[in-house]
């Protein structure tokens, strides 16, 4: 823990450290949800599908790295209890039991839109009292932007094959 820099923040760090460690069980929850989604898949392009999956769920553990860095700078302590990721996780984990690309892309979709919910609520909070974590939320929702941008472009995909395949 940096002292100083501790003591630049201008709000409550303890409280800090609660939304930081909400963030991070979320992203491991993220993870796991793209990780094993890329494996189970079935479906109309699934392997490309698979391939943008894979490569959100090296995103989100990213993510839960630069989150760790920043707790660990305020003197927190990443939740070492995995058990508790789900009661801490402002987002839902939707497991993948269906695993129809379609099914999984609306998954994935919600995912990233609560968690675009919760970077920009990150920065609100962060917004003129602690820059560096404000940036940080910045980085990531740039990520989580983009990350539902290219699902529902996926999602367009399929429903335009379906569509077609119709006619
Ligand atoms: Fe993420
Ligand atoms: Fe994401
Ligand atoms: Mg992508």
């Amino acid at each position: 823990m940096g002292t100083r820099g501790r003591e630049i923040v201008g709000m409550d760090v303890d409280v800090l450290l609660e939304h930081l460690n909400a963030a991070y069980a979320s992203e491991w929850l993220a993870y796991y949800q793209y990780w094993l989604g890329a494996k189970v898949i079935k479906g109309p392009m699934k392997d490309n599908v698979a391939a943008e999956l894979e490569v959100h769920a090296t995103e989100e553990l990213n993510h839960a790295l630069l989150l760790a860095g920043r707790i660990i700078q305020l003197g927190g302590t990443p939740v070492t209890d995995i058990k508790k990721w789900f009661t801490l996780s402002p987002c839902a984990y939707d497991a993948p039991d269906d695993p129809y690309v379609g099914v999984l892309l609306d998954q994935n979709i919600a995912g990233e839109q609560c968690a675009i919910d919760t970077y920009k609520k990150l920065m609100d909070l962060t917004k003129d009292k602690d820059m560096v974590t404000h940036n940080l939320a910045l980085t990531i929702l740039s990520d989580e932007i983009e990350h539902e941008e290219d699902l529902q472009g996926w999602k367009e995909d399929l429903e335009l094959m379906l569509e077609h395949t119709k006619r």
